[in-house]
């Protein structure tokens, strides 16, 4: 699908199911987030029914220039393999980059080695480093808490400037590493549930409320959020912090220059 303007910066939700049981029973589609930003097109976090739910859209995988995997998890990771072979058109055409966190890519790979040779690389995210990918670049600054090695990422574009807190929990120093106009919160639960290594509402309206963005999104719903109704947790956020918060929904399109003519 041709942008109009290839400049812009466009973010589509593919799916908005986190964690097992969400994800399991399809409740609400997995997919990650396919980004055109600058005109460069990013697939962040392929989760199950990625190639399902891009086709679906005509989103053209071979136009993409790499593919970032924030850390191995099933819910994150399923359809990379599936995806590069799309990104390389079967791999006739040698195209595109995987970035991923080491323990993705070494002792048990998420992606199988033949189609390894299919890209034009993979590079190894680590905690505070800065990549670029065409018109775009993007920083993992600091080491999630959860089971596998996990990073969020902070792009920044030709014109805008935005986050993406991918799995974790919540733990001192967080916030401090992300910043930007737009947040995007993945938020699996209604009530914090130690042990369990992911963001709640109380935790998220803290991170919202000391980073204030202009806007922040929140997806990748578990269950307790899903039957909680996201949409009437996103406003009663917007209510107690003041930011515009919005609930992704499957398929939902964010256009990044909505955000120009927002109040901070
Ligand atoms: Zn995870």
């Amino acid at each position: 699908m041709e942008d109009k303007n290839p400049s812009s910066d466009t973010i589509i939700f593919l799916g908005t199911a986190g964690a097992r049981f969400a994800v399991t029973t399809q409740l609400l589609a997995s997919g990650g987030l396919w980004l055109n930003l600058s005109g460069t097109e990013i697939l962040l976090d392929p989760g199950p029914g990625c190639i399902v739910q891009s086709t679906k859209r005509k989103l053209r995988a071979d136009k993409l220039s790499a593919i970032i995997l924030s850390h191995r998890h099933l819910d994150h990771s399923a359809d990379v393999n599936i995806m590069v072979e799309a990104m390389t058109q079967g791999g006739y055409k040698q195209h595109g980059w995987l970035f991923a966190p080491a323990d993705a890519l070494d002792t048990e790979p998420v992606i199988f080695s033949y189609l390894k040779s299919y890209l034009e690389g993979v590079e190894v995210l680590k905690e505070g480093k800065s990549y670029s990918i065409g018109n775009v670049s993007f920083a993992t600054p600091i080491r999630h808490i959860h089971p596998v090695e996990t990073y969020g990422m902070l792009f920044t574009t030709a014109e805008h400037a935005f986050s993406y807190i991918a799995d974790t929990r919540y733990f001192d120093g967080l916030c401090h590493s992300y910043g930007g106009e737009l947040l995007i919160i993945n938020v699996v639960l209604l009530e914090p549930k130690p042990p369990i290594d992911h963001l709640s509402v109380p935790e998220v309206k803290r991170i919202i409320t000391e980073l204030k963005p202009k806007v922040a999104i929140l997806t990748h719903f578990g269950m307790t959020m899903w039957r909680a109704k996201p949409w009437e947790i996103a406003q009663r956020l917007s209510e107690e912090t003041g930011v515009k918060v919005i609930a992704a929904r499957d398929g939902m399109r964010f256009e990044l220059s909505q955000l120009d003519n927002s109040q901070g």
